[in-house]
């Protein structure tokens, strides 16, 4: 048997891609265009295995879709590609509504075209699970109970909008041609492999590099943290036990302001790695313009999820931050390829030598 990832290199889609390889004997065909937030490097330990097939491309290319889905015949799909970063979205939008919406439109389309031509078991089979995020629903007040799945959709950047626009594609290609998908919106990841512009490896490494620890405002927007492999381990989950058509909050009942969590990695970097002068990593920290639209708290009711799939995350904030230190302390050669030219000369010829 075979699933098809999209998005396999980045940061959720390699951990998702890894994790599944070291519990499952499938095989998953790895769709992804490699911007860049894809890592190739994230995956190397794969060469060789013949159960990962790398695909550089685009899911908004319907044809090549088309074609490696009906060479693969894959008994899943899940969608990880995305254009991911809020701030780039502001700068930029039209790549995100290139990828996020008409990428996942063409890439329905091409499995709508695979699905329909199924003999009716493997048809019934068949599940296409999308990957969602929170920040769909908008913003929450201080005391406002956290996100359900009822909760409207009230999307404040590109990047929402543009992800929320994709939720109700995967939703209209169930309601009007029947096509078996799922979704899930999960609250905000960290972990190993997370590339560097994202809050909390930006702080590590910045903290690492003696540079400034960036607070967007007053440090006080509330974000709900889930440990990426406990992402995997829900997906993992709907995949296999969720009811076609249904959308499953994922979260980790973590809220945490983000001031909070930059102390807390200084806190462990403080004794993991003192500094050489005995000062304090949250010497570094500096308060900067807030970014516009910025949502002041997100925060997940993952009891769906528990109640109907039995679904709970294995990490604590405190457990699952501690363990993503370790790595970036620990995996220093992966940093200096992201953040260096080497990184993409090394993604060029590797992708020569496939
Ligand atoms: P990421 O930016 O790290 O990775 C995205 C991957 O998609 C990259 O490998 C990129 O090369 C690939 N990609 C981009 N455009 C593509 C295209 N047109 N065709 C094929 N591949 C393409 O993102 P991530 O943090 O791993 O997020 C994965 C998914 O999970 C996204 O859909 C995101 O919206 C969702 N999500 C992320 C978070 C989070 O905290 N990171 C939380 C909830 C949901």
């Amino acid at each position: 048997m075979t699933i098809l990832v999209s998005g396999g290199a980045g940061f959720i889609g390699a951990n998702f891609v890894l994790s599944w390889l070291e519990r499952h004997d499938e095989t998953i065909i790895n769709l992804d265009k490699l911007t860049y937030a894809g890592n190739l490097d994230t995956l190397k330990d794969l060469r060789g295995n013949n159960r990962h097939v790398f695909v550089h491309g685009d899911i908004g290319d319907r044809e090549q879709v088309s074609e490696l889905i009906a060479r693969h015949r894959p008994r899943a799909v899940i969608n990880f590609a995305a254009e991911s970063h809020v701030d780039r979205s502001i700068h930029g939008p039209g790549d995100f509504i290139q990828t996020n919406v008409v990428g996942t439109f063409n890439l329905l389309e091409a499995v709508r075209g695979y699905w329909d031509g199924l003999p009716e078991d493997e048809k019934s089979a068949f599940r296409f699970l999308h990957v969602s995020t929170d920040e769909v629903y908008g913003t929450l007040s201080k005391d406002d109970a956290p996100f359900n799945e009822l909760n409207r959709y009230e999307p404040n950047s590109p990047y929402s909008a543009s992800k929320a626009a994709s939720d109700h594609l995967v939703r209209a290609w169930y309601h009007t041609y029947g096509l078996p998908v799922l979704t899930t919106n999960c609250s905000n990841n960290y972990g190993p492999y997370h590339f560097p512009e994202k809050l909390i490896p930006l702080v590590i490494l910045n903290a690492l590099l003696g540079k400034n620890l960036p607070i967007y405002g007053d440090g006080q927007q509330i974000r709900d943290w889930l440990y990426v492999r406990d992402h995997c381990s829900a997906i993992r989950r709907v995949l296999q036990e969720g009811k076609i058509g249904e959308t499953y909050n994922v979260g980790g009942w973590n809220e945490k302001p983000n001031l909070d969590v930059v102390h807390a990695i200084c806190a462990i970097l403080d004794e993991l790695k003192p500094k050489a002068d005995g000062g304090r990593y949250s010497d570094q920290i500096v308060f900067v313009k807030d970014r516009p639209g910025h949502d002041r708290r997100y925060a997940i009711d993952a009891g769906k999820l528990e109640r109907e799939l039995g679904w709970k995350p294995q990490e604590t904030f405190e457990t699952g931050i501690r363990k993503t230190i370790e790595w970036y302390l620990a995996n220093q050669d992966w940093v200096r390829n992201v953040t260096s030219g080497d990184y993409r000369d090394w993604v060029g010829k590797q992708y020569e030598a496939q």
